[in-house]
């Protein structure tokens, strides 16, 4: 077998003939500027080749129930392993995925819990909340419920005549809301909130056999009289919403509130299950404690037969613990967690598996991860290493360059200006290559040192969401202000109490742009009917013909230039359509062109290209902010469902620009960015304030928190030990700071 994968000629997205040698059985790190080509590498050609040569081992039989992989563009691909890609794709799921059971370890306690608790309940599957012989029977094992929301629904200020029923088809005056004015048991003049408990059971359930006497258009009558909760719970919870009118759905939606189960406390399971005890712990005690917590009442178990199995479940948490998770709780819901936090916990499965002779597949790990646990998660990379396996990592963070066996530079720019390895070797030579990473890698960091003074204070006062410590803390304005601190200690939360405290704050965050899969940046930048006006002048053709949901776009793909394959367990599978060639636009579209391109070539043209194509005012000024935010190597019609979390990041960005006086939050915006991108980020952010804005970002980029005006430090440590703040001030000042992890990598940094 030959101990490297080779690839020769590789000619996919921007890729220039790249011939490559990959070691095996090593760690190799994948570096360059953002748009240099490193994903189409490492994704879009070793990843795809190795899944289409596995594809083809099985036979037709199965193979026609696969999805077809396209062979990337290349001379040859060889002496590939089968390939895992651990990315940042969001774990989501429903509500029934958690991380106790995404890892399995949830799996591993229930079997603790039916051998070893006391009472026990029952085989395994009685402590499974996904199992009807678990599940808590009130939510189904879902641990929320909608249920009326009573502080709606009920004004306890006012009295019954005087309209302390909210909710409008019960309210006074209405024939539903005579029942509760009329009746004898209740003063209707009295407030509702000085009832006594035996008045307020009766107005909210009734007691049987009681008779209230009402108006209504065929005259009086005496009916029975329902309470109000029983009447509410009939008529709008036991019943199916979807069908009843959208407006009633509407109006019955802004009465209810979603919370904790009431029969189980939100723990999902039954009864029987939850009196099982080890050690006093329920199983839904254990799975709410942070895995730090979990992890010491698992190794005080000291009974001889139930210590192998608390082995195994102590075993996976401390990898859980490893990856700089040991702040989440097995209950949380997997599609709480960020695109990081997925990415690392995906990798604790991988670190379990005994396969070897794999390639593991990387994207930038070290995202969400403050410089302390850098090293941690470098561990973790080396450990799949030595179980004998190739690791692939594309990643900007010095401390996980400097680990690596073997380091691929690609450059030397972005889009067409990249495409080419410009350097290969050990992290010692790149430091002294001729390269921009090469360049960057030497550096140390300068700490800002005339910050800019504040204009005014944004208050968060007394927050206490998840781990927060009944916060009061000021975000200065008119600054550039950087949230720091260890991944759980609270930064996420706290900046969403600031966008909560001030709505009109401009959010530019990592999500996904919610578009459709023809949205391209052309689209996305609103330029495509300029675009569509100018090509109908040019060419005498009806606009719309330019259009991706027009007559004009090719009927095979619908426009969209690529089919996708969606596969019920896997990532969807999409391939280039075979009529248009991706082209998107019918033959007759493609026909017309405007000084000598054709709509397909203006899609393909870059953002520096069509500055250089298109001379109206508008196009031009949505074009440069797209260069504003460093993507000028996407091209116009690039599918936006392609774009990395840091350059959907800085595309939503890009749309926002250009407005005073306003409160923008990012998320980690370095994401994705290699080192000398950052220098253009920080420009940016720079001319932002410089414009009359305030800036606050949540990073562990050190060049970012050096570079900021102010810095608010979370921690010390992650979720339960996090939550407070632990320093306040400029980055000079955090030099100088004790207790704090952030201040002590910032002191290394610049040293
Ligand atoms: P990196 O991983 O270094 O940031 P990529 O490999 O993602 O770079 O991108 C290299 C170039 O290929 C860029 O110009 C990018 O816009 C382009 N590209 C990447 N994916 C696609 C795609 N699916 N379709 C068209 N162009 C793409
Ligand atoms: P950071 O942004 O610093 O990584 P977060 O604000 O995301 O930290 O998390 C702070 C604490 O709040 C952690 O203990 C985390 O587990 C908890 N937390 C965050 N989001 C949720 C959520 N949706 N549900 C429950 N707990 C959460
Ligand atoms: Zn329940
Ligand atoms: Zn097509």
């Amino acid at each position: 077998m030959s101990e490297f994968i080779s690839i020769n000629g590789a000619r996919e997205n921007n890729l220039q003939d790249v011939t490559l040698r990959i070691p095996k059985g090593r760690l190799t790190v994948f570096t360059g500027v953002s748009g240099s080509g490193k994903s189409s590498v490492v994704f879009d050609t070793i990843a795809v080749e190795s899944q289409r040569q596995l594809n083809e081992t099985f036979t037709w039989f199965v193979r026609n129930r696969l999805p077809k992989y396209e062979r990337p563009h290349a001379d040859a691909l060889e002496d590939l392993s089968p390939a895992i890609v651990v990315d940042q794709r969001p774990v989501g799921g429903h509500s029934r995925s958690t991380v106790g059971t995404m890892t399995d370890i949830h799996s591993v306690l229930r079997v603790l819990f039916s051998r070893h608790g006391a009472p026990s309940a029952g085989a395994a599957t009685a402590y499974s909340f996904n199992d009807p012989s678990g599940m808590c029977p009130g939510c189904d094992g879902l641990g929320r419920k909608v249920q009326p929301g009573w502080d709606r629904i009920l004004d306890p200020a006012r009295s019954l005549a005087g309209g302390a029923v909210r909710f409008p088809p019960f309210a006074a005056g209405t024939w539903q809301g005579q029942a509760y004015t009329n009746t004898d048991e209740l003063d209707p003049d009295k407030p509702v909130g000085d009832f006594t408990d035996a008045e307020r059971t009766f107005l909210m359930r009734g007691r049987p056999g009681s008779k209230v006497t009402v108006n209504g258009t065929g005259g009086t009558w005496t009916t029975e009289y329902e309470g109000l909760a029983d009447r509410f719970e009939r008529l709008y919870l036991k019943r199916d919403l979807s069908a009843m009118s959208e407006k009633t759905r509407e109006l019955v939606r802004r009465f209810l509130v979603e919370g904790d189960c009431p029969e189980c406390g939100g723990a999902r399971l039954n009864a029987a299950a939850l009196a099982t005890r080890i050690d006093g712990h329920s199983i839904a005690d254990c799975s709410a404690m942070q895995v730090t917590d979990l992890i010491a009442v698992l190794r005080r178990i000291d009974d001889p037969v139930a210590r192998p199995i608390a082995g195994a479940a102590v075993t996976a948490l401390e990898r859980v613990e490893a990856t700089g998770l040991g702040y989440l709780s097995l209950d949380r819901e997997t599609a709480t967690l960020s695109g990081g936090e997925g990415q690392r916990l995906k990798t604790v499965r991988h670190l379990g598996s005994s396969l070897t002779g794999m390639t593991y597949i990387f994207d930038e790990p070290s995202v969400g991860l403050h410089p302390r646990d850098v090293g941690r998660l470098g561990d973790l990379l080396l450990r799949l290493r030595d179980k004998g396996n190739t690791v692939l990592v594309v990643e900007h963070d010095p401390d996980v360059i400097a680990l690596a066996d073997h380091v691929v530079d690609m450059g030397p720019g972005a889009g067409a200006g990249g495409g080419r390895v410009v350097f290969e070797g050990t992290p010692d030579e790149l430091a002294g290559a001729d390269t921009l990473t090469g360049r960057f890698l030497g550096r140390r960091t300068a700490v800002k040192e005339d910050p800019r003074t504040a204009t005014g204070e944004l208050w968060v006062k007394g927050a206490g969401r998840h781990n927060l410590r009944d916060v009061t803390v000021a975000f200065p304005t008119g600054v550039l202000t950087a949230v720091t601190g260890v991944a759980g200690s609270g930064k996420s939360t706290l900046v969403a109490e600031l966008i909560a405290a001030h709505p009109d704050a401009v959010v530019v965050d990592q999500s996904s742009i919610g578009v459709s899969a023809r949205s391209t940046p052309a689209t996305y930048l609103g330029i495509m009917d300029t675009v569509r006006k100018i090509f109908a002048r040019e060419t005498g053709a009806e606009a719309g013909f330019f259009s991706f949901n027009s007559s004009g776009a090719c009927g095979a793909c619908e426009g969209r230039g690529i089919i996708s394959t969606d596969l019920a367990f896997m990532d969807p599978v999409t391939t280039t359509c075979g009529d248009c060639d991706g082209r998107r636009f019918r033959d007759e579209v493609l026909r017309l062109t405007v000084d000598g391109s054709s709509i397909a070539d203006v899609l393909a043209m870059t953002a520096d290209q069509a500055l250089d194509f298109f001379a109206d005012t508008g196009v031009r000024r949505r074009l440069r902010a797209l260069s504003d935010v460093g993507l000028t190597y996407l091209t116009l019609g690039q599918p936006l469902s392609t774009l990395s979390g840091g350059e959907r990041q800085r595309i939503k960005l890009a749309t926002r620009l250009h407005r005073t006086g306003a409160v923008y939050v990012l998320d980690e915006p370095t994401t994705g960015l290699h080192m000398s991108d950052v220098e253009g980020l920080l420009a940016l952010l720079d001319r932002l304030v410089g414009t009359g804005n305030s800036v606050v970002v949540v990073e562990h980029n050190l060049d970012v928190v050096a570079h900021a005006d102010w810095v608010i430090d979370l921690g010390p440590d992650g979720g339960r030990d996090g939550g407070r703040v632990i320093f306040e001030g400029t980055p000079r000042e955090l030099l100088t700071a004790r207790g704090s992890s952030t201040a002590e990598h910032l002191r290394r940094a610049t040293r």
